[in-house]
């Protein structure tokens, strides 16, 4: 009787088709290997190869990013190091290139830069990488800070555009950098302003202030309407998932990378989770997944691969989870965010090959 009961058999398919659409709605922990992910904000700065042999373990592409540091190894070298890499692992790394505002004084910079890019892009390099040293260290002839809406940008950034090339732009700080250290949000940024008094702007207060740096980055948007810009560290904005969305609005042409500032989410998700999940989901388009790891000649392969592999799993716990969790960085637990599955693809896969105009 039961067998021959259209309803009931009706009623059992109904409850078949919801529970597998429930599961099919989200990502499991497991699922972690299977799917294709970018990780588009690393360092390989050497030619070790520990996060790129990690990465293919957990099936993520990297972006490797030159930057204009004071030190050594400089562009030329990063540069040289992460094609080196993009040769060896030429499915998994992708290479972004920088230019220095050393020659900033000579009437041929502009040349300089140009004809230096164009060998970077012919080698593979996927856009540029500007940083926070324009507005934070370089300095014009009379002694001003050269912000980045300087109109003599606009021959480089022409050209990048021409090129079909994109930008990368750490500009700023995060807040914290203006606060003392005892006030800051997060460890990590406490750690890296208190070993880097040179950029901690609470200790410069003759430095440009935190919104001089955005309202730069903001008019150089305005001068760029079509540049591909992907905002480097949550565009220095991690703070507030509501000032974020402000821009995202008003900048389409924008979106964000999450490099080394999940944590702030995660700080943000203590008092409102789902706040910055209904952001997350809002925004689905301009976020794109990043980390920062940092790899060197002097590094230690295998502690290199676990540190990679522990950081990649625990992020994609909280993306794809509802667990409770930790971070060294946050004081106090916090919840997963268990984002759609559609979701998780475009800030893990296909925002990464929108923005970075990548040919996968
Ligand atoms: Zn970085």
């Amino acid at each position: 009787m039961f067998k021959n009961n259209p309803s009931v058999n009706l009623l059992f398919l109904m409850a078949v088709i919801l529970t597998s659409s429930c599961t099919e709605r989200f990502y499991k922990v497991d699922d972690f290997p299977k799917l294709t992910k970018f990780d588009t904000h690393v360092h390989l700065s050497g030619s070790n190869t520990g996060i790129a042999e990690q990465a293919i373990a957990d099936n993520f592409k990297l972006v490797s990013i030159s930057v204009d540091l004071d030190e050594k190894p400089d562009i030329v070298q990063q540069f040289n190091y992460a094609t080196f890499q993009k040769n060896k692992f030429p499915e998994h790394v992708y290479t972004i290139t920088s230019f220095t505002l050393e020659n900033w004084n000579s009437p041929t910079w502009e040349d300089e830069v140009i004809a230096k890019l164009k060998e970077d892009f012919e080698r593979g390099a996927l856009g540029i990488k500007i940083w926070k040293n324009i507005g934070m260290t370089y300095k014009d002839a009379d002694g001003k800070f050269i912000m980045i809406d300087r109109p003599r940008f606009d021959k480089v950034i022409n050209f990048i555009k021409q090129q079909g090339k994109m930008v990368i732009g750490h500009l700023g700080e995060p807040r914290n950098c203006w606060l003392p250290l005892d006030s800051m949000t997060v460890s990590s940024d406490k750690a890296y302003f208190k070993d880097h008094p040179q950029f901690h702007m609470y200790l410069h207060p003759e430095y440009p202030s935190y919104e001089e740096q955005l309202a730069a980055r903001d008019r150089f948007l305005d001068r760029n309407p079509g540049l591909q810009f992907v905002g480097a560290h949550l565009a220095s904005i991690e703070w507030s998932v509501d000032e974020l969305a402000k821009r995202l609005d008003k900048y389409p042409n924008m979106a964000v990378d999450m490099a080394e500032r999940i944590c702030h989410w995660q700080y943000q998700s203590l008092t409102d989770r789902e706040k910055v999940r209904d952001f997350i989901i809002k925004y689905q388009d301009q976020l794109i997944y990043g980390t920062d790891l940092y790899i060197s000649d002097f590094a230690d392969n295998s502690n290199v691969k676990n540190y990679a592999h522990k950081l990649w799993t625990e992020d994609w716990k909280y993306f794809v989870t509802d667990e409770t969790m930790t971070a060294p960085q946050v004081n106090g637990s916090f919840q997963g965010l268990k984002l759609p599955k559609e979701v998780v693809d475009k800030i893990y896969y296909h925002n990464a090959v929108k923005w970075f105009n990548i040919k996968d």
